[in-house]
């Protein structure tokens, strides 16, 4: 029946049942038209057609992850063929996707996954050119005597940019022009967006896990530098304190600089929480005291934070040196993810430490010094003008800056 009303760009109608099957991580049944297929089974037959579809199926689901994130783990599919009509390996692909999506929500609510491995959906589709007209989604009767028979699996990313895997086409009675390929990856195009929405619809919330932001926890529960971070890698993270995950550590910044207080700290986070974390670690540098106080800002008077003995007894060692007293803010920042390279960076902003307080904003040495780029202290500057031109600030935008270098 389908066949006969079916227009040549309509796919046949899909039904996706999710949690089909109770005994795995996830399972999903889905129909197109008369074929069915179901996820998982045991047992795989090795004959050449099944290994060559096994691959596609592989191949399609790993260009929907990032693998790193998923750890020590291997997902296995099974993708079992309860009825054919044509399409199984395309509707295998579809249906496997959410079934795998339910494994991935069903690890994260149980606390085993931190991250998502999902970063596109994927769904595929068979087109063909049936007596010279360009048909969507072929049913067994349909593709038997197809003149070209093409499989297309396409993927769309968290910014709705949509890619191709694969692009099988075959001139199985004749060849096919250009035009009719063009029109055979529309329609392609247009059976996986179809597909891609019956997904999101049978996935319901758990459709979460498609394009997760990943999380990374920031070293540090200070609310400024947070909404810093935030501000700058929000778009990439979702961006947590160590507190809003429940952890507390208090590490001994040992390092001799900045990069490897950060790197120790960085590194002892991700031990415990398992996922992206930044740590910064940052200090004045002043040049007549050889770079002093450097790595021991925060206890330059002997005394972990304070500020006042800190601004005191800075005052006093430059006393009776010749100004200007060149200085300059170092943060060195360190990213660190599972089964990515370490990312370190260090940003600066010179100045020079006057011999007065000026302005009561900021913190630490904030009132004794003086921006070359804003021209007044930091104490006396707005968040934001002092954000804009920060060591932190700038060590943040270098980070950015190499996670897209690693995109591309
Ligand atoms: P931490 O990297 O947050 O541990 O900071 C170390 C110390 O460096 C702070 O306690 C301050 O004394 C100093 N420091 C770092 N960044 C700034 C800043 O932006 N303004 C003022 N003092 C800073």
């Amino acid at each position: 029946m389908d066949t006969i009303e079916r227009a040549c760009d309509a796919l046949r109608m899909v039904r996706i049942v999710p949690d089909y099957t109770e005994m795995a991580a996830g399972s999903a049944l889905i129909s197109c038209g008369r074929t069915r297929v179901r996820k998982p089974r045991d047992g795989v037959k090795k004959d050449g057609r099944s290994v060559e579809i096994q691959r596609l199926i592989g191949r399609s689901l790993r260009a929907a992850c990032d693998l790193t994130r998923l750890g020590e783990r291997t997902v296995y599919i099974d993708c079992d063929v309860i009825q054919a009509d044509g399409g199984t390996r395309t509707a295998s692909i579809t249906g496997a996707f959410v079934a795998l999506c339910i494994a991935v929500d069903r690890l994260m609510q149980e606390g085993r996954l931190v991250d998502s491995p999902i970063i596109r959906q994927v769904a595929a589709v068979s087109a063909g050119v049936i007596d010279d007209v360009c048909t969507l989604d072929l049913e067994y009767a349909q593709d038997s005597h197809a003149q070209v028979d093409m499989n297309i699996v396409m993927t769309r990313d968290g910014k709705g940019e949509l890619g191709f895997v694969e692009v099988q086409g075959t001139g199985e009675g004749r060849c096919y022009t250009r035009g009719e390929l063009d029109k055979l990856l529309s329609l392609g195009e247009k059976g996986c967006l179809e597909l891609m929405e019956a997904q999101r619809t049978a996935l319901g919330e758990r459709a979460q896990v498609i394009c997760q932001k990943p999380r990374l926890v920031i070293a540090s529960n200070n609310f400024g530098k947070l909404r810093e971070f935030r501000q700058i890698l929000g778009d990439r993270f979702d961006v947590v304190s160590m507190r809003e995950t429940g952890i507390e550590i208090d590490v001994e910044e040992n390092g001799e600089t900045f990069e490897a207080n950060a790197l120790i700290k960085a590194h002892a986070l991700m031990d415990l929480c398992h996922c992206a974390t930044l740590a910064d670690d940052s200090g004045l540098c002043v040049d007549q005291l050889d770079g002093r106080p450097g790595v021991h800002s925060a206890r330059y008077c002997g005394v972990h934070g304070d500020d006042e003995a800190n601004n005191q007894l800075l005052l006093k060692e430059l006393a009776d040196k010749p100004k200007p007293h060149r200085a300059h803010y170092g943060a060195a920042l360190a990213l660190c993810r599972p089964g990515h390279e370490d990312i370190v960076v260090y940003g600066r902003c010179d100045g020079q430490i006057i011999d007065e307080y000026r302005g009561d904003g900021g913190f630490g040495y904030d009132p004794l010094f003086l921006s070359d780029d804003l021209g007044v202290t930091f104490a006396e500057a707005s968040p934001e003008a002092k954000n804009g031109v920060s060591h932190r600030a700038r060590a943040a935008r270098m980070v950015l800056e190499r996670l897209e270098a690693e995109n591309g």
